[in-house]
């Protein structure tokens, strides 16, 4: 393959950059640019090593680096890789990387090194998307989430499946081959018992699919509640007073329709916030139809309730439409002498209610740790668990799961060996693709499209 060469720092004025090659000609085209301080050449070709030394522009020193040299097959692609690290100046960096093209390596494109490094057998592809998703995390548990998976904890649990699927069905083909001597006695209560385990690590994996989700992309929030209960104060406070819209001026601003924000460690997606914003101009009663609208795809709801007011005919409303979906009730205005007590809240509704004060941003820390305990017990430590983070790992998932449980109808009825190895093999195949294999190139093209320059 031919030599790659990025900017894998990001190309702002900093203190140092980097400049990543990637390739068989990237220790040869990086000594072309090198030099020792006294202008000899440098000598780069021991691996995992850091040398000191000078970037030449034909006879004119350009920077002053730092570079480390990790050889085939040791390095993040499984080529020879050469890191310049220089001082992060733009221009300079621009340079820097211009001179390694100059020098016969081509830019490389989003995600390339990361692709390499699947092509070349270096990582599976749940590890390879989980380096972009490690990348892009908002959230402390996203960060550790997509670590656990970078480290390959969901190919280790899939291959310890495969393998066990591969051991029943090459058991078949070998006795189906020599029925002589292998026989197939006592095969399906072990079979059975593969299956069982392997439909249970899914419906685990699956099960946690919903948390991953919540982890990388927020969880999906709805702020619902009669027209001046505060939905808008609340949605500025969590919003930060920075990022706050005025909408004194009709009709201006209406294009931010969601939003994420950050609480405590968590992430949320504030959804519909334009038509929250917007409540000014609407009439009495509209706020019903905008609950039942935003409610729909909500993980969590944000019902916010006046406390200057008797709990009134459009909360009851509101309240019989967010049964059966996760809802913290926020008794906001409580800054000013109440009406409506939190006790009487609570038993209006049967939910958990917070005291808040939307206009002095009061109660949002309990608003933070009341959400943790209802979406992850409390907790933020998943390092036990594995989640996967892709629409395409579940796919997959549910087709194993599919095949699998083919395979138990199977056993149950005693059908024949060789139709319970097309089903396995169903699923082997179905898992295998969460690792990479046997992925067209397209959908990998796509996957490595979404990553960032130079990595
Ligand atoms: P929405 O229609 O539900 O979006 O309600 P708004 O956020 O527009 O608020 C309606 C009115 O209640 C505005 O005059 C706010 O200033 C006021 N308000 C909102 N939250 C509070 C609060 O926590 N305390 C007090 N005292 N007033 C509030």
């Amino acid at each position: 393959m031919d030599t790659i060469s990025a900017l894998a720092t990001a190309l702002v004025e900093s203190g140092i950059g980097i400049i990543r090659l990637s390739g068989e000609e990237a220790l040869s085209i990086a000594e072309k640019i090198l030099r020792t301080k006294s202008g000899k050449p440098l000598d780069i070709r021991e691996s995992h090593r850091i040398c000191y030394g000078f970037v030449y522009d034909k006879e004119e020193a350009v920077d002053e680096v730092l570079v480390s040299t990790f050889l085939a097959p040791k390095s993040y692609t499984g080529e020879d890789v050469v890191e310049i690290n220089c001082h992060g100046g733009v221009l300079l960096m621009q340079k820097i990387f211009t001179l390694t093209l100059k020098n016969g390596a081509r830019a490389a494109e989003p995600g390339e090194f990361t692709k390499r490094a699947f092509l070349n057998g270096r990582i599976d592809l749940s590890q390879a998307e989980a380096v972009a998703d490690l990348i892009a995390s908002k959230t402390e548990a996203g960060i550790q989430s997509s670590l656990a998976l970078v480290q390959g904890a969901l190919g280790e649990k899939i291959k310890e499946c495969r393998s066990l699927i591969l051991e029943d069905t090459a058991f078949i083909e070998a006795a189906l081959d020599d029925p002589e001597h292998i026989s197939l006695d006592g095969f399906s209560e072990k079979c059975a018992q593969h299956t069982e385990y392997i439909l249970q690590e899914i419906e685990k994996l699956l099960r946690f699919r919903e948390e991953g989700r919540m982890l990388t992309e927020g969880i999906h929030t709805a702020i619902v509640g009669k027209p001046n209960a505060g939905k808008s104060s609340l949605l500025n406070a969590l919003v930060g007073a920075e990022k706050a819209i005025v909408t004194d001026i009709p009709g201006t601003t209406r294009d931010t329709v969601e939003e994420n924000i950050r609480l405590d460690g968590l992430s949320l997606h504030l959804m519909d916030t334009a038509g929250i914003r917007n409540t000014q101009d609407i009439v009495e009663g509209i706020g019903v139809e905008k609950a039942k609208k935003s409610i729909e795809h909500a993980d969590l709801l944000l019902f916010v309730v006046d406390a200057l007011k008797e709990f009134e005919k459009e909360d009851e409303e509101i309240l019989s439409l967010v049964q059966g979906k996760k809802t913290i009730v926020l008794l906001n205005k409580t800054d000013q002498e109440t009406v409506l007590t939190k006790k009487e809240l609570e038993e209006k509704t049967g939910l958990p209610v917070i005291a808040i004060s939307a206009k002095e941003w009061t109660g949002i820390k309990e608003l933070g740790e009341k959400i943790r305990e209802l979406f992850f017990s409390g907790s933020l430590s998943f390092s036990s668990e594995i989640f996967i983070h892709s629409e395409r790992q579940r796919v997959d998932l549910e087709e194993a799961k599919r095949a699998l449980l083919e395979v138990r109808n199977g056993l149950r009825l005693s059908l024949s060996e060789d139709f319970l190895s097309i089903d396995l093999m169903g699923a082997y195949s179905a898992l295998g693709r969460i690792l990479g294999e046997e992925v067209s190139e397209d959908l990998v093209n796509e996957i490595f499209a979404k990553f960032c320059m130079g990595k």
